[in-house]
């Protein structure tokens, strides 16, 4: 324990400069201490990684991400579109492991791989995707469904490609970041994830790099997107800035054990590290509501009613 908490320590002091360094252009935030006791077990606690291990510093502020979506409280708004995404699988670029999670990234100098509509007024560029996941398939989702749980969560991440000209600007900027999240449960293999499940273990340490080209993501997205909740959040991992639409699908996705087994074969440490930590619970714990309304784009009291051809031209 004492060569463990030796790695931890520094770490986890070179991720605070980061943070403090991410915040500095944040002017007149209030700041708190990170409630890390919050919808934990102080067994997930003690797995997860030292980015969470407080005490932190972190932006304050009432529209923070995660939350527990309550469906019946959630508001249905006509209003909402379908959601329009129009991806280029050539704009796919790398996999970069960062020490929390993989990601996916994509060429996002130009218009290519978009997003709009839905609760979204501008155009959206797709910059990168990544998952959250937990060392079982008991837990793992940033999300959560009346406090339901699932074992992992796809964020695709996208920047108002309208209002700003980089992602580092809409960061920081309200109306910035839409992001989707999609749930995943485990069951069926998914087939067009293995591309990338299969390329994985060339970045299994911290800091590995490795091209990655050709890559639809809208073949993780679940057979309906026009189902969603949508509220105004921040982004779960630091600068954690208030910047983001959030789009949580009502569908789900599935993948197989396996594949979330080669997840939880990569690692938060880089090569060169004494002892080596498997990456999973890589997920910010649940923040408070604060008011926020969480709208939905399906009417609860229709989701399950088969709809006829004539039905649907009634809507
Ligand atoms: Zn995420």
């Amino acid at each position: 324990m004492v060569a463990l908490s030796s790695i931890i320590r520094p770490l986890a002091s070179q991720l605070q400069r980061n943070l403090v360094r991410n915040i500095r252009s944040h002017r007149n935030i209030p700041q708190r201490g990170c409630n890390l006791t919050a919808c934990s077990s102080k067994y997930v606690l003690s797995q997860m990684h030292p980015m969470w291990q407080g005490p932190l510093v972190v932006p304050g502020g009432d529209r923070q991400s995660p939350i527990d979506i309550v469906v019946r409280k959630s508001v249905f708004d006509s209003e909402l579109k379908p959601l329009l995404t129009n991806y280029d699988p050539r704009t796919c670029q790398q996999i970069w492991n960062n020490g929390y999670s993989f990601l996916v990234e994509y060429d996002d100098t130009a218009d290519k791989s978009t997003l709009e509509g839905g609760p979204l007024q501008d155009k959206f560029r797709l910059c990168q995707f990544h998952f959250h996941w937990g060392e079982s398939n008991a837990w793992g989702s940033e999300h959560t469904l009346d406090r339901r749980l699932f074992p992992a969560e796809l964020h695709l991440v996208h920047w108002n490609s309208n209002k700003y000209s980089l992602f580092e600007e809409a960061v920081m900027e309200e109306n910035g970041l839409a992001v989707i999240g999609v749930f995943l449960k485990v069951g069926k293999r998914h087939e067009g994830l293995q591309k990338l499940v299969d390329a994985l273990p060339a970045i299994r340490h911290k800091g590995s790099v490795v091209e990655f080209t050709k890559f639809d993501p809208a073949c993780l997205l679940p057979t309906n997107t026009d189902d969603y909740w949508t509220y105004h959040g921040s982004l779960t991992t630091p600068p954690l800035t208030e910047s983001v639409t959030w789009i949580v699908m009502k569908q789900h996705i599935e993948v197989s054990h396996d594949q979330l087994a080669v997840f939880r074969s990569l690692l938060f440490t880089s090569a060169e590290e004494e002892i080596q930590r498997s990456m999973v619970n890589n997920f910010r714990v649940q923040q408070p509501l604060c008011g926020r309304t969480v709208r939905s784009s399906f009417s609860p009291f229709l989701q399950e009613a088969p709809l006829t051809g004539e039905d649907k031209h009634s809507h």
